[in-house]
């Protein structure tokens, strides 16, 4: 489930999406602001960028690849 903690007139949220970490499957968290998000996986540590929107009522989060090896 999907847990957001944010106040009326803070300037950003943060959401916990379990599960979305793209490189391990961990949970992830991520703080969305007005014009960036970013991400943080606890269990891999990763940091990502991931492009935060709402279509039709539902949450998409998205990892756009910045590199591969
Ligand atoms: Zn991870």
């Amino acid at each position: 489930m999907i847990s957001i903690d944010a106040k009326p007139d803070a300037q950003s949220a943060d959401m916990t999406l379990p599960g979305g970490c793209a490189v391990c499957g961990g949970d992830l968290v991520v703080r969305v602001a007005p014009g960036s998000s970013r991400g943080y996986c606890g269990t891999c540590r990763s940091l990502t960028r991931p492009a935060v929107r709402v279509v039709k009522g539902q949450l998409q989060v998205a990892h756009p690849m910045v590199g591969s090896a």
